[in-house]
């Protein structure tokens, strides 16, 4: 505005245009050449010549009543002005005025804008973050999830429950008030809940339980207060709460430690909205927890989460069902087995699942292809488990020998071991963390172990260690995982599965979450005696001892067969399950005989016993890098 009136003032004037000074001004005067004056307060004067022009000037202030009396006689027309108000000066001024007001204005608006609502976070600190699903629905349904038809039937009953309510209200039966989705990480419990926005008719309110919590104490409790009352307003509504764990972990009683006034407000909260003096009726809460050990009971009892669906780690037949969803809209080579890659998957989750899926598309893309061959699945797989491989040349001939004959120890020993997994491959390429590794695949899906098949895996997990001993006659770092994995077995055995006589039928367990596979030590002091502990170290030893020492004879009793496999590892880097049986002179037991050479997929073993969400990678055995040597 500034730049324009600067402009746009002058040039209002009439080009012809002159500026006189003073003198020259008196000389136009007396000469009869002015016609008119407009003087301003400054001593400012503008007018009018008689040749048409216009003039400006600058009268001097001493200029006194001789001036006015010439112009008088020249017959001059004198026009005086008060003081600066022409239109520009006075919006100038006005600008002035108002700029630190829309200086502060702009920032103001910049900063509520730009800090991501920082402001109207604070200024808005109790309202509830959920997201809320009405007449928008994510476009996931049941059909996308795949397996679990008992979870599902459980949680579409709860929807059934708040769209036709009179049904139930007819037989006197009451709706649940929450259903709690239980399961390890990457089951599909957020995707469950998913699709039950994405088909229930009635407004779906989805938030996180870390989203309660804030830095001021009561604001988790406003927020929950909020949700509820919202979700009121709309009842019938779901409610799902994801990551609940975050606010719903055990109040501090008496002896705690640390109390957590924020956590516990929110969770008095939510615990009086679901079921406290004014229930919420017609409201069902859904959640989802990985760690429903550290709920606080009181979440847990009827009435409030009255259902708890167990979502487990999908069996063989739900992995195979997963693949097939994952698998929509890729193209499959004929010589895929959906079937074969769902055996060769155990412990995998939903989540891994659909992480192979997509590797296995990667890797065709990556060789040019869009067609997915079963040796893109066997690649992904192994990746998933083992890390990336890298080629053979990364280790030294020693190292490389070393490994292959350790490698080779743990096969044998599976092999001539009656009651141990099937050897489905054995490989010296290093991939990830590992050297090598031998993969043993369960000729069926276990849900529990025999004493014989655990005596059986002590001795496959220290083959590789003997295997050194034998025909190296020493040790090496590499047994290094291999020694922790068989000593934690070994404790395992002996503080919790009762199968040490020593010891006797007691059972100390760990503690710890049983999904994700114990939570270290407790906090509290050992629940025994110092002797038993030193007792539980002798029986563990003694144990691992026994299982060595059975490894070594096994592979002493078949030297020529375990030299032979040496070879032909350092030979081919990777050899089949029914190449190392076909060797041993053995038929491929049971399950194995249906996975042959030919099927790129190679399995894995199962997660130790006791851990029902052991890693699909624990079964198989990588020997893990110990960069020190
Ligand atoms: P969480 O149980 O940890 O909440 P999610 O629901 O987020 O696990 O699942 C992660 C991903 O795993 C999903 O997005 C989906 O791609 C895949 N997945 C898990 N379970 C299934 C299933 N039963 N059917 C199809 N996909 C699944
Ligand atoms: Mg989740
Ligand atoms: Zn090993």
């Amino acid at each position: 505005m500034f730049i324009v009136l600067f402009l746009f003032l002058p040039a209002t004037t009439p080009g012809e245009h002159e500026t006189l000074n003073y003198s020259q001004f008196l000389a136009n005067v007396s000469a009869g050449h002015v016609e008119t004056v407009t003087i301003g307060a400054n001593g400012q004067a503008t007018g009018k010549l008689s040749n048409g022009r216009t003039y400006s000037t600058v009268i001097p202030a001493q200029a006194g009543q001789d001036f006015l009396t010439k112009l008088e006689a020249s017959d001059v027309q004198i026009t005086a002005t008060v003081p600066g108000v022409s239109f520009g000066s006075q919006v100038l001024s006005f600008l002035i005025l108002l700029s630190p007001f829309l200086i502060i204005g702009f920032l103001w608006y910049r900063m509520s804008k730009s800090a991501g609502g920082h402001l109207q976070g604070v200024l808005g600190v109790g309202r509830s973050r959920a997201k809320v699903f009405d007449a928008e629905r994510p476009s996931t349904t049941f059909a996308d999830v795949a397996g679990y038809e008992g979870a599902k039937l459980e949680i579409r009953e709860v929807v059934e429950f708040l769209r036709q309510g009179e049904r139930y209200a007819l037989a006197g039966a009451k709706a649940p008030r929450g259903v709690l989705m239980i399961g390890p990480p990457g089951t599909g419990k957020t995707l469950l809940a998913r699709a039950v926005a994405g088909e229930a008719a009635v407004p779906f309110f989805s938030v996180t339980g870390s989203s309660f919590v804030e830095m001021f104490v009561g604001v988790g409790a406003a927020r929950v207060r909020d949700l509820f009352t919202e979700a009121k307003k709309r009842a019938p509504a779901i409610v799902f709460v994801d990551e609940i764990d975050a606010i719903g972990q055990r109040r501090s009683g008496t002896g705690a430690m640390v109390a957590n006034d924020e956590r516990e407000q929110t969770l008095n909260q939510l615990l009086s909205e679901m079921d406290g003096f004014e229930p919420a009726a017609g409201i069902v809460v859904l959640a989802a927890t990985n760690r429903p050990e550290v709920l606080d009971p009181a979440l847990l009892r009827p009435g409030r989460f009255d259902r708890q669906v167990t979502i487990p780690l999908p069996n063989l037949s739900e992995r195979r069902a997963i693949l097939e969803v994952h698998c929509r809209g890729k193209q499959l080579d004929a010589g895929v087995d959906l079937d074969v890659v769902a055996r060769g998957t155990p412990g995998f989750s939903g989540a891994d699942l659909a992480n192979l899926a997509n590797e296995a598309a990667i890797n065709a893309v990556r060789a040019g292809r869009h067609v997915l061959l079963a040796e893109d699945f066997a690649e992904a797989r192994d990746r998933i488990i083992l890390g990336r491989r890298e080629g053979s040349n990364v280790l030294l001939p020693e190292e490389k020998q070393t490994v292959a004959v350790h490698e080779a120890g743990h096969a044998l020993v599976a092999v001539y071991s009656p009651t141990a997994d099937p050897v489905a491959k054995v490989t010296i390429l290093p991939a990830g963390q590992a050297l090598g590794a031998t993969e043993q695949l369960p000729a069926v899906e276990r849900h529990m172990y025999g004493e014989d098949h655990l005596y059986d895996m002590l001795s496959v997990m220290l083959g590789g260690r003997a295997g050194e001993l034998v025909l190296l006659g020493q040790g090496s770092t590499g047994a290094a995982n291999d020694l922790a994995r068989a000593t934690e077995l070994a404790t395992k055995m002996v503080r919790e599965f009762g199968l040490s006589s020593r010891i006797g039928p007691v059972g100390y367990p760990s503690g710890g979450s049983v999904f994700l596979g114990g939570g270290g030590a407790a906090l509290s002091s050992r629940p025994f005696a110092e002797q038993t502990q030193a007792a539980i170290d002798d029986e563990v030893a003694r144990l691992v001892k026994e299982a060595e020492q059975r490894a070594s004879e096994i592979l002493q009793d078949h030297q020529d067969v375990y030299s032979r496999l040496v070879a032909l590892l350092l030979e081919r880097e990777t050899v089949d399950g029914d190449q190392v049986y076909a060797l041993a002179g053995r038929a491929p037991p049971g399950g194995g005989a249906t996975v042959s050479p030919e099927d790129a997929l190679h399995l894995a073993g199962r997660g130790e016993p006791g851990q029902p969400g052991g890693r699909a990678a624990s079964g198989s055995s990588p020997d893990t890098r110990t960069s020190a040597a």
